[in-house]
């Protein structure tokens, strides 16, 4: 059911290259997407609906979803549900609260000074996926850190649902609702991020687009890159669990199973010092997934080449594997989990303990869920307050601050041949201008 790599003795200097790893060819998929883009740009919104009719089988009459159906979907929500949102709501609140920035003043000199002043991106476009599984707790993740960043527009969109006569999912609206989002479009995929990034008759276009989703989301991301802002390419789910002898196959088995349940391209990947571990794990995992709803989809995630058990000599060892491997969220079930779980570098969200699986961070932790996959967490952060943000230098110096730089302005400008950079400064001082 799942593969098993032995790096015992034979631990690689780098050992990314015989670690398991989803392939996702975003490059193959940017020649589907670029016609799409293409489309939504010249012909907006009449593009997005023939795109939708195409890939989601639903014919839409406007993108736009009605305000009073976002509103009728919140008024329908189950009551168990509606309390659990509530309280995601309020926790990632809280988190994601403390994030916010303060704007720094640094006096460099006497009468010079260089202030850091954070601004919200003023429109943004969220993507919430809706293709294989519905994610309400998405329209969570992306809205609560772009309202507590102070973004002023805000818009979502989620694949149109045939079974819902075109809207997105009921549960996603009344996310939406929840959270006081009233602009709301029934577009997915590449289609959808081309209507945030060139804007159509009934979307205007946004400064930035953010969200998990498929690979023609992926592709259309990296295609419009700098047409519009992205947060990440984020790519299917990854889980790894660091665990040695003492942790408990039948918790780090369900945790497997838990995000192998997204998507066949899922990853899952246990990393651990203890053989007899390991084979518990195996016999668990064949046990739970039989059990389980989606056992089809799990099997082949766990199946994949992306997935795996790998042994190595001691937790030293599994540090550097999973540093290595960076994974979208890293569980440590080792004994002293939190000391170990101090010594990791490279991770999008950090689960200490058999008390904090990532179903939990999936929805209620009040972390945020929408983190970087594809070893992308060795340079890049998870969804936060500041992925909203931009920090802008404001520099005000007077003219003894001013006069007091020139000189050694004047040395670095003819130093890289631009005099007249040198010369901006002398000016104002009467100096001798170069001819
Ligand atoms: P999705 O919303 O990303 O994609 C659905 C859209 O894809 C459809 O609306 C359709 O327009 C488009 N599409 C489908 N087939 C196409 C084709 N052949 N050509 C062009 N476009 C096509 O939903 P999904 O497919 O369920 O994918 C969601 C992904 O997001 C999963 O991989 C899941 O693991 C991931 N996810 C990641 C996180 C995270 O935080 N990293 C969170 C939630 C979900």
């Amino acid at each position: 059911m799942i593969s098993r790599i032995d790096l015992r003795g034979s631990l690689p200097g780098d050992p990314r290259s015989v670690l398991p790893r989803a392939e996702l060819d975003v490059e193959a998929a940017l020649d589907k997407v670029r016609p799409i883009c293409e489309d939504v740009r010249h012909r907006g919104s009449q593009a997005v609906r023939e795109h939708t009719k195409a890939l989601d089988g639903v014919e839409l009459e406007s993108v736009r979803v009605p305000v009073r159906a976002v509103h009728q979907a919140l008024a329908g929500l189950d009551a168990a549900v509606r309390e659990a949102l509530e309280e995601s709501i309020r926790r990632a609140r809280a988190v994601h609260r403390d994030q916010r920035r303060t704007d720094t003043t640094t006096r460099v000199v006497p009468g010079g000074t260089v202030t850091e002043r954070w601004i919200p991106v003023g429109r943004v476009g969220l993507y919430v996926p809706g293709g294989r599984a519905v994610y309400p707790s998405s329209v969570v993740m992306n809205v609560v850190p772009a309202q507590e960043a102070g973004v002023g527009s805000l818009a979502v969109t989620s694949p149109a649902q045939k079974e819902f006569g075109g809207l997105p999912h009921p549960t996603i609206l009344a996310a939406c609702a929840l959270l006081g989002v009233e602009e709301v479009y029934a577009a997915g995929g590449a289609q959808a991020i081309a209507m945030f990034a060139y804007g159509t008759d009934e979307c205007p276009r946004a400064d930035l687009v953010t969200g998990p989703g498929n690979v023609y989301v992926a592709a259309a991301k990296r295609l419009l890159k700098g047409v519009i802002g992205i947060d990440a390419e984020a790519g299917p789910t990854e889980i790894a669990i660091l665990a040695d002898d003492t942790a408990d196959p039948v918790d780090v088995a369900a945790d497997l199973i838990s995000q192998a349940e997204h998507d066949v391209l899922a990853a899952a990947v246990l990393v651990t010092d203890s053989v007899r571990l390991a084979d518990e794990v195996e016999r668990e995992l064949k046990a739970q997934v039989a059990r389980t709803k989606h056992t089809e989809r799990i099997t082949e995630a766990l199946a994949g080449r992306q997935s795996g058990i790998v042994l190595v000599d001691g937790i030293d060892d599994g540090l550097r594997v999973v540093d290595a491997y960076a994974a979208e969220h890293l569980e440590i079930h080792t004994a002293d989990a939190p000391a170990v779980a101090a010594r990791v570098r490279n991770a999008g969200a950090i689960f200490v303990g058999r008390f904090a699986p990532v179903s939990l961070g999936d929805y209620l932790a009040g972390s945020n869920h929408v983190l970087p996959t594809g070893g992308c967490a060795c340079h890049s952060s998870g969804l936060s307050v500041q992925t909203f943000l931009r920090g802008v230098h404001v520099v005000e110096y007077d003219r003894d601050a001013l006069a007091q730089a020139t000189g050694r302005v004047v040395a670095l400008a003819e130093a890289e041949d631009l005099p007249a950079h040198g010369a901006a400064l002398k000016a104002r001082f009467d100096w001798e201008i170069p001819s």
